[in-house]
């Protein structure tokens, strides 16, 4: 119930009028109905001499998200197919390597049927599955993570091998690395005459990705997208990936997962590309996604074919929304309609805010401050965008000697150039400051870090960059510039 004057006195078994009477005496005017502060019921109730205690309801959307993380026992928990993400610079092949994967999986009747886009899709190799998530690129990628979707558990990232480590491929490794997620390397384009793959190891070894072959522990695949060379080896490459790494779920329990894209279909509707990530989605279940809520009237798989039932990691197209959901709203199946009704129309009420950002174990600044308050150890997450490699170089050093007991601060991806949407994407999934060094953001990415609640701070003077930090820890910083 609301905190008004009627509801405290009803609270403490105190009169109204008693209240009323303390609130005139301070100047306030108020009535029986009046709203009240927290802290204003606090002191009334300390001044009546009733220790009153305010105990919020639980928020149904922190609720929501507890029966999602709710842990599975060890003894249920099975293994499921990895779930992949492709990565790499504009133009090293990422396309038409996963043209030549898919089609490796498509019957021939398919090809030149499929018109509409394939947002994930499963392929087979000695018996086993993987699943593929098609993103349009590692800014969606950071997007989807910023939104709390961690779906993909192996990133590959595409590199070609004639034109090496790219500014992309670098934003690729700092998402992937800040992912936490392992990384295998398809070294592509391997048929070309120009290639140079020593140079290409040696360009990630100075990303700190080393190659196995070099004593690492990234597995390096040379790749063909246009003759079709070592795609079997990476498909085992990244199996056996998949396997050290135990990637489990519990099939038995209702499903969640995350929506990768939707759309509105002419005749069918809101159709959504989902990832089920635990549990079983079925025809039938009540689904929560986002703003979006419904019945599972069908799911498909990316053959377009009807399946009754989708286990974990397995992508699919559902109709039965009611509207479209947005890339990275987690989704949910509830055994009520009516709640998911009304979690779905109070999110519309809250706006797309609430649904999008600000869930999902999103940690802010003040947390991390808070929790190294209390002693525990934390990363402070940066961004450093500068305008040479020189002053990247100075500020590297620099934000190298920085000491403090309780706080590390770590460089999570450092370029030269503009702050860009990939910078805010990661800085968003990572909680990280984004430091702009002589540069300023894109506007686009100006934008989204306003939406994402990103602290972009620029500086044009080493020293200041240093001595903000310092503040910053010390939890006294003056507003940003
Ligand atoms: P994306 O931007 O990463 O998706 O790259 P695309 O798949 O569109 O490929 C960019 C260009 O490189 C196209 O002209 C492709 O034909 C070509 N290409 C892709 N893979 C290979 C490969 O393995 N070998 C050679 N020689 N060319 C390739």
């Amino acid at each position: 119930p609301p905190l008004t004057v009627r509801s405290l006195s009803e609270a403490i078994g105190r009169p109204a009028k008693q209240i009323l009477g303390i609130l005139f005496k301070r100047g306030e005017m108020l009535t029986i109905n009046s709203l009240l502060h927290e802290e204003t019921a606090l002191e009334l109730s300390l001044e009546l001499g009733v220790d009153l205690k305010i105990v919020k309801p639980k928020d149904v959307e922190d609720e929501l998200q507890e029966y999602i993380d709710l842990p599975d026992d060890p003894s249920v928990l099975e293994n499921r197919p990895p779930i992949i993400t492709i990565l790499g610079h504009v133009d090293h092949g990422k396309t038409t390597l996963v043209d030549k994967l898919r089609s490796a999986n498509v019957a021939a009747s398919e090809h030149g049927g499929i018109t509409q886009h394939i947002a994930a899709y499963q392929v087979t190799k000695n018996g086993q599955k993987l699943t593929f998530v098609d993103t349009p690129g590692h800014a969606a990628f950071g997007e989807m993570r910023a939104r709390g979707a961690n779906v993909t558990d192996i990133v590959v990232l595409v590199v070609a091998a004639n034109d090496g480590v790219m500014p992309q491929t670098v934003e690729c490794i700092a998402h992937a690395k800040a992912a936490g997620v392992p990384l295998v390397v398809a070294l592509n384009k391997v048929d070309l005459p120009d290639r140079n793959e020593q140079r290409v190891l040696q360009e990630l070894a100075a990303q700190n990705v080393l190659a196995a072959e070099w004593g690492g522990d990234t597995e390096v695949v040379r790749t063909s997208g246009l003759s079709g060379e070592g795609l079997d080896e990476l498909l085992e490459t990244l199996l056996l990936t998949a396997e050290l790494n135990e990637f489990k779920a519990n099939s038995q329990r209702p499903a969640t997962g995350a929506c990768l894209e939707a759309f509105r279909d002419e005749g069918r509707g809101p159709l959504a590309w989902l990832i089920v990530q635990k549990g079983t989605l079925r025809r039938g279940d009540v689904v929560l996604c986002g703003q979006a809520y419904g019945k599972v009237r069908s799911i498909f798989n990316e053959h377009q074919q009807e399946l009754d039932e989708a286990p974990p990691s397995t992508p699919v197209m559902l109709a039965g929304l009611d509207i479209v959901p947005a890339p990275g709203d987690k989704f949910v199946v509830l055994d009520d309609l009516d709640l998911a009704r009304e979690i779905a129309e109070r999110r519309r009420m809250a706006g797309r805010q609430v649904s999008l950002s600000s869930r999902g174990g999103k940690r802010t600044l003040e947390d991390i401050l808070n929790a190294a308050r209390e002693g525990e150890v934390q990363d402070l997450g940066v961004i450093v965008k500068a305008d040479t490699p020189g002053s990247l170089e100075a500020l590297r050093s620099e934000i190298g000697k920085f000491e403090h007991p309780e706080v590390r601060v770590r460089i999570l991806h450092e370029g030269v150039g503009g702050v860009n949407e990939s910078d805010v994407y990661l800085a968003s999934a990572s909680s990280a400051i984004i430091i702009a060094f002589h540069v300023i953001p894109e506007d686009r990415a100006a934008a989204l870090a306003l939406q994402e609640n990103v602290e972009i701070r620029r500086y044009n003077i080493i020293y200041e960059v240093i001595d903000e930090i310092k503040q910053t820890l010390e939890g006294m910083l003056k507003p940003a510039k």
